[in-house]
């Protein structure tokens, strides 16, 4: 698991190093449909540097090439129980690329031998709830199979909550020794994806009925899996501090936030890493000149470039917005419409990179088309174009409603781009709003704004145009913002400290 200086270093600092299991159903490089799949890709194996034996499991979709990941199928094939029906899952095996820390997958033609991961085009698959429910099973007999007992089951949304619910209410495994000492960690990467079930799904997977109140599972007539992560879990953890505390009132907490208020004592907040290696200004391969805090001259190669691929007017002078995102309302994309007439009135540049509801495919296509030479709307998933423009706007516009984490406002700070942002979830804690105070100390590294209104965003989307003016100033932001330390070592410490918690 460990290479040999590694070993060394951590029996140096004379602790024994823990076992953790972490459980994604999805994980980068093997398959992605959002920032999950990022964290599962990288912390991991920033918790095998810091010298934990620390291994990953993810269903095997039939998006993922075993020849190009070198995928070996291990141990016999497992037959899971789910309600009435027997299963068959097969293990894989392999390790993340250029590592030796194990990846397992658990395959199953009928469950994950499909084109997309939750859904296609007609909406989620009708039986997510069984797959899922399945493939947390499997894990659980896959570790007997393993005979490798973790410490810490690191479980993640609700596609992996059925671990700690079926550690801790299923008879027979209530009966096994070997599990009493596991503790489970269940993090929420973003509360608005519930897991939500009807009876009829729960009773066909055979919960218990035991299980159908209001203090398990059931969420106003329906199974929550989310529910059941947060209710069944020894800890629960969120990706910022702010959105751990968010989640407990009414207008973040989709209407679990009585039971997180309940649970608060074991309800922790860490905000997410970056790859700093990927997502790095001195060396991005996606750029066509590089940067750091010492040399902007790069920079200023990135912008013009950028306004040439964009076809907007190559200035050096006019501030240059970008947005990369989903297009989605949590997004604060109807703020955006709103302030649209306002910011083209002045003399500026913005580019759009996304994808998401048609209703802003199209409102963004008319603006663009509209005003040409100004505004320039890619509508699609380009991750070279989203590099490019980290490193050649000025400022980065992230407005959103509710921010769990949030990794583009981290990119832009890493790149020189100061982000103009609602103060929420993680944007609130990865940013410092340009005071005085602030921007006289060197702190200041953004623009905030509290109240969701497009007056709010306008008028901090004024003060970032004007500071920009003040190029002393901007510079003294862009440095702070550059110099901020996001890297993945910061968090995987966090969660090594609880982990050693849950397991003391
Ligand atoms: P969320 O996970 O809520 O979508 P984050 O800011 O946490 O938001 O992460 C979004 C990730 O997806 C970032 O890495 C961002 O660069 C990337 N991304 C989003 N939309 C696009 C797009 N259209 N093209 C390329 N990358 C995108």
């Amino acid at each position: 698991m460990l290479t040999g200086s590694e070993r060394c270093l951590h029996n140096a600092c004379g602790r024994a190093g823990l076992k953790i299991l972490f459980v994604s159903s999805e994980v980068v490089p093997f398959a992605k449909t959002g920032g999950l799949a990022d964290v599962a890709g990288a912390l991991p194996l920033a918790l095998a540097k810091l010298g934990h034996d620390v291994r990953t499991v993810m269903p095997r979709y039939a998006s993922i090439d075993d020849a190009k990941y070198n995928l070996l199928p291990i141990l016999d094939e497992i037959r899971v129980r789910i309600g009435e029906q027997n299963h068959t899952a097969y293990i894989k095996k392999t390790v993340f690329p250029d590592t030796k820390v194990p990846v397992y997958f658990v395959a199953n033609e009928p469950f994950f031998g499909r084109a997309h991961l939750y859904g296609d085009g007609g909406g989620d698959y009708r039986d997510n709830a069984t797959r899922f429910w399945f493939f947390c099973k499997t894990v659980l007999w896959l570790l007997k199979g393993l005979d490798w007992t973790p410490d810490v089951i690191h479980c993640n949304d609700w596609q992996s909550a059925a671990i700690p619910i079926l550690l801790r209410t299923d008879p027979e495994l209530l009966a096994d020794e070997a599990w009493r000492g596991v503790r489970v960690l269940y993090t929420i990467h973003n509360l608005a994806y519930q897991g939500l079930f009807s009876l009829e799904e729960a009773l066909h997977m055979g919960v218990s009925e035991d299980l159908w109140h209001p203090s398990a599972l059931e969420f106003w007539g329906k199974l929550s899996l989310m529910k059941g992560g947060i209710v069944f879990s020894d800890a629960i953890t969120t990706v910022s501090r702010r959105y751990a505390e968010e989640i407990q009132t009414p207008e973040y907490g989709c209407g679990l936030e009585g039971l997180l208020e309940d649970v608060k004592e074991r309800l922790f907040g860490i905000l997410n890493g970056i790859d700093t290696t990927v997502w790095d200004p001195a060396s991005d391969a996606h750029l066509p000149a590089q940067f750091s805090a010492k040399d902007l001259a790069g920079k200023a190669i990135c912008k013009a470039a950028l306004q040439k691929e964009m076809r907007l007017p190559a200035r050096a002078d006019v501030p240059l917005l970008g947005i990369v995102s989903r297009l989605d309302n949590q997004k604060g994309f109807d703020l955006i419409a709103q302030v649209m007439e306002k910011l083209l009135e002045h003399d500026v540049q913005a580019v759009l990179l996304g994808t998401g509801a048609e209703e802003y495919h199209t409102l963004f296509e008319q603006i663009a088309e509209a005003n040409s030479g100004k505004v320039s709307a890619q509508l699609r998933f380009d991750n070279g174009l989203a590099h490019r423009i980290e490193a050649g706007s000025d400022i980065f516009l992230m407005p959103s409603r509710y921010e769990p984490c949030g990794l583009n406002q981290m990119y832009s700070l890493r790149y020189g781009t100061v982000p103009v942002v609602r103060r929420t979830g993680g944007l609130a804690d990865s940013i410092v709003d340009t005071t005085p105070e602030a921007l006289k100390a060197g702190r200041a590294t953004g623009f905030m704004f509290d109240a969701y209104d497009a007056a709010a965003l306008w008028k901090t989307m004024q003060r970032a145009l004007e500071m920009f003016k003040d190029k002393a100033a901007w510079r003294s932001l862009m440095r702070a913002g550059m110099a901020m330390d996001f890297s993945w070592n910061a968090s995987a410490k966090k969660y090594e400290a609880l982990y050693e918690k849950l397991k003391g």
